[in-house]
């Protein structure tokens, strides 16, 4: 019996979000879709890195982020209050760059709002699914979240600053594989590239791939595209990291509505979008589209979609990871003193 699941796009930009830092510190630029976004906090152009928030509700009200990057704090303060969510109960991550990741530290505060306001240490560590690349791209920036190889429960670990930190319990997932990221919801990896031979993992979510999420693509490899041509999407999510054509990692928008047209989803939203694209106007050139039969929008942050998703008999929940995990060591510990050295000297 498929169950309906709220999809939020909680971040739809570019890794350096919009409005673009140098766009605002440089009026000359005049880029009027920064400037907008910068005046009007409520604008459409406004846009933080790609984030997705799925809920499902049977039999209680679960939440799974997909991807915590460098502007997710800005997310949950925007987005989180408002959808009446405390604390996530897994993370997705699609890959291990700045704008997928760099979040990760802020989830401390989001988990401890599920707990009692005099409670400030967590109970439990966050399951987080990525692939073992992106698990070590995680390592190597937060080794601290991270179990050590001894075992012992990273959630109390102390840091040099005796910092109470999130502690992570990593799934690691592999292509293609099917699993039940949370009771009822089906999700399959597919790898996807994001520049040259970097693989970037997309998300078929639903036994019949009903929501297909490709944040980060510039190009589709035939394993996938089958799979993706197996089954009519109700909704497909694609980069479109430019208007002109591609980008080195990314699709532009040619190569998105390339990829649409071939797929024919009932609806397609485009994400990852630069101030090359202004919400108003380039969704009223998309609506255009309907004249080929295609519903192609920009999405924006904040944006809610719903979808019933069925769930495949076989497909069950992932294992619990061994506490031991075959990583490099952590980057060797600073003294407090040599890290104050080290900035001083301005070499930090
Ligand atoms: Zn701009
Ligand atoms: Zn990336």
């Amino acid at each position: 019996m498929p169950q309906p699941v709220r999809f939020v796009i909680v971040g739809s930009g570019a890794s350096s979000s919009l409005p673009n830092l140098r766009h605002v510190l440089q009026p000359e630029a005049k880029c009027p879709v920064c400037l907008e976004a910068w005046e009007n906090p409520e604008s459409k152009n406004r846009r933080g890195n790609p984030c997705m928030l799925v809920t499902v509700r049977e039999p209680k009200p679960q939440h799974l982020l997909v991807d915590c990057g460098k502007t997710f704090e800005e997310a949950v303060r925007r987005h989180f209050r408002k959808l009446g969510v405390k604390g996530v109960n897994a993370v997705l991550l699609t890959h291990g760059h700045a704008d997928a990741i760099l979040g990760l530290d802020s989830l401390r505060e989001v988990q401890l709002a599920r707990e009692p306001p005099d409670q400030w240490v967590l109970k439990a560590k966050t399951p987080i699914i990525a692939s073992s690349d992106t698990v070590k791209e995680v390592w190597s920036h937060f080794h601290y979240m991270l179990p050590e190889g001894s075992g012992s429960p990273s959630l109390r670990r102390r840091s040099s600053l005796a910092r109470i930190v999130t502690g992570l319990a990593p799934h690691r997932v592999k292509d293609f594989q099917k699993f039940l990221a949370l009771p009822g919801l089906q999700v399959q990896c597919l790898p996807v590239l994001h520049g040259g031979t970097y693989v970037c993992l997309g998300f078929r979510f639903g036994a019949k791939g009903e929501f297909v999420y490709l944040s980060d693509v510039s190009k589709v490899p035939d394993d996938t595209m089958k799979i993706l041509k197996s089954t009519r999407a109700e909704v497909l999510v694609v980069d479109a990291l430019l208007k002109t054509g591609p980008n080195y990692s990314h699709f532009g928008l040619p190569q998105a509505l390339d990829l649409i047209r071939e797929l024919r989803p009932q609806r397609a939203y485009l994400i990852g979008m630069s101030c090359q694209f202004d919400h108003f106007h380039d969704n009223q050139q998309l609506f255009k589209l309907q004249s080929e039969g295609l519903h192609v929008e920009l999405s924006y942050d904040g944006l809610e979609v719903e979808v019933n998703l069925s769930v495949d008999a076989d497909v069950k929940p992932l294992d619990e990871e061994p506490a031991e995990l075959e990583l490099p060591p952590p980057p060797p510990r600073k003294s407090l003193l040599g890290s104050v050295v080290q900035r001083l000297c301005g070499s930090w």
